[in-house]
């Protein structure tokens, strides 16, 4: 049984730049070691979730780890909130929130202006009702997030947003009679909400500078907390996750797993490549599993700038020249969540190229890592077949029938 090294470049795929000379970033990045493992490996084209799915990285990597995001995505809403840092419990109900401007009874903006700082806003807004305690952080700009936890909590209730401005800003409703108890604490909630910010001083210097306050948080999208199977029982591996973003780290807790703190490590494009690494070298010892995910590759497509996508991957090709002579006891796995190409700025469709190497792995005729050269590979699978594949290649796969 080898132990496995799951290495996710986020939004790694990428479509034809014209500063790259019509190659994708992959295609114009020098990597010899990621080229090394395609050569001595079997390698393929992962459609994340399924084929033409625009992915996000929540589903996609709840589908990676083998987890049906048909079954466990519970809605923007949780995963927002674990995208911010706030950590989870089983029955907690969590919304996407926003800050909105209410002039006159009258929505006029619902990103107040696209107001940023509002940190004082959320933390003025924690509270407990009833027995029923309210988190509330800040994203970017208007955004944020807001988690109910304790008993007898609901996502049968309505947005509060209605979505568009001149309207008045909405309370909840419940759908069915088992969001009764919900609805009336998020109302409660909303009502002491609005003559807090009405009154705040962050506020009443916005209105001073010409600014618009938000003065109103409107909640959407509310859902359950999924609760995942322990990622160590379902297959059987000690697993930890290495990940400058919340978000991963919030759903690999959500599994179970371990999450390594890394001494330099941020989500963006400069962090710690190496000490990022080596952390995963050493926790190989401990760890059966450990998942890496590396963001740059994801905020270079979203920023349209090949350039820089194509450095992550070279850094990336640079720090992962020590596992190659691991491979005796360790298999490498390397893909993407999805594609976020430089000329489309988001997240698409496309299929990424995925690619597992080990020691004495049957390979195939690719030699190359990128999207083209993967097509020659064995693989044209989904994400949902990411597991059964690495459970088989690091020999840990049970036989199905005598
Ligand atoms: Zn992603
Ligand atoms: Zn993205």
């Amino acid at each position: 049984m080898k132990k496995i090294l799951l290495l996710i470049m986020d939004g790694l795929g990428d479509r034809p730049n014209k500063s790259l000379g019509n190659k994708t970033a992959l295609q114009a990045a020098e990597k010899p070691n990621l080229d090394y493992l395609a050569l001595n490996g079997a390698t393929g084209t992962m459609s994340p979730v399924s084929y033409g799915v625009r992915a996000g990285s929540d589903t996609s990597h709840l589908s990676i780890l083998g987890y049906s995001p048909e079954k466990y995505y519970t809605g923007r809403g949780p995963f927002e909130a674990l995208g911010l840092g706030i950590k989870l419990e089983p029955g907690d109900i969590a919304f996407r929130a926003n800050f909105a401007s209410v002039i006159d009874g009258k929505i006029v903006d619902r990103r107040a202006g696209r107001i940023n700082g509002t940190d004082e806003l959320s933390r003025s807004l924690e509270t407990e009702i009833d027995g029923i305690k309210f988190i509330v952080r800040s994203g970017v700009e208007h955004r944020a997030a807001v988690v109910m936890r304790g008993n007898g909590l609901s996502d049968h209730i309505i947005d509060t947003d209605p979505h568009i401005t001149g309207k008045s800003p909405l309370n909840t409703i419940a759908t069915d009679h088992e969001g009764n108890f919900t609805a009336m604490l998020i109302n409660k909630f909303l009502e002491r909400s609005r003559k807090i910010l009405n009154e705040h001083p962050f506020n009443k210097k916005r209105v001073e500078d010409g600014l618009l306050p938000g003065n109103e948080i409107m909640l959407r999208g509310a859902g359950k907390i999924p609760d995942l199977e322990n990622f160590e029982e379902k297959y059987n591996l000690k697993a930890a996750c290495i990940s400058g973003t919340p978000l991963i780290r919030g759903i690999a807790g959500l599994a179970g797993f371990t999450i390594l703190k890394v001494d330099g490590m941020t989500g963006r494009i400069d962090t710690d490549y190496k000490n990022i690494f080596k952390s995963a070298l050493i926790a190989l010892e401990k760890y059966d599993f450990v998942l890496i995910n590396i963001k740059g590759t994801d905020i270079a497509g979203h920023d349209k700038k090949p350039e820089l996508k194509k450095y992550v991957i070279e850094k990336v090709d640079q720090e992962i020249q020590p596992f190659i002579e691991k491979r005796d006891d360790v298999l490498i796995v390397v893909t993407g969540d999805h594609s976020t190409p430089c000329s489309y700025g988001d997240h698409t469709g496309d299929p990424v190229p995925v690619l597992f190497s080990t020691d004495g792995i049957l390979y195939d005729k690719s030699s190359h890592f990128d999207e083209l050269s993967v097509s020659e590979g064995y693989y044209k699978i989904t994400s949902n077949d990411l597991m059964p594949l690495i459970m088989s290649y690091s020999d840990r796969a049970e036989k199905y029938g005598a």
